[in-house]
């Protein structure tokens, strides 16, 4: 995971003046790195997990080729008005901004167990709106994963006491 830490660049003031920006894509286009990631997390989560539920959008890169990994169904929460079907939503606060996050009410049942994945996490809002969409469908979270976390704003904290991993943390 050093390597991985090293290709991630760090981009002050954007979106907006004052954050941090943690940028992935010099993992996404470095193969090792990228598939470092997910041979870790599919050792992490093999026989663990029914399902992978991603987060709109940069979660989805990680967690579509987790899902195919694992032999694991692959489920997607989305910003609002994209879903075409019922959907259960729940609305966030961001360290940028506020959103609303959506899943399909039947894209997990329960008897599935889960582990939600995005590319970080920051306060920890986006994270707790996953695991309330994925709980209201039925399913078991067995861990909210990340692969970058940003301590100092203590997201982990506002999740406790649900399970919670990250591969990299600043
Ligand atoms: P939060 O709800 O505050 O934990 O924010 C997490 C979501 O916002 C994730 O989907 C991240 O992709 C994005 N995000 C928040 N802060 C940053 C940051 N400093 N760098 C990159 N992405 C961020």
């Amino acid at each position: 995971m050093q390597r991985v830490r090293e290709l991630i660049r760090a981009v002050p003031d954007f979106p907006k003046p004052g954050i941090l920006f943690r940028d992935i894509t010099p993992v996404l286009k470095d193969a090792a790195a990228f598939a470092r990631i997910i041979a870790v997390l599919r050792e992490r989560y093999a026989g663990k997990v029914t399902h992978v539920a991603g987060i709109e959008s940069r979660g989805f890169i990680f967690a579509a080729p987790l899902a195919h990994a694992l032999g694991a169904g692959l489920v997607v929460i989305r910003k609002p008005g994209k879903l075409p079907v019922a959907t259960y939503r729940a609305a966030y606060a961001l360290e940028y901004g506020e959103d609303v996050l959506e899943i399909h009410q039947d894209a997990l049942a329960k008897g599935d167990r889960v582990v939600i994945l995005d590319d970080l996490i920051a306060t920890g809002g986006t994270a707790r709106a996953a695991y309330d969409l994925c709980t209201r469908c039925g399913a078991e979270v067995v861990e909210l994963c990340f692969v970058v976390e940003l301590a100092a704003l203590a997201g982990r904290q506002k999740l406790v006491p649900l399970p919670v991993h990250a591969l990299i943390t600043y």
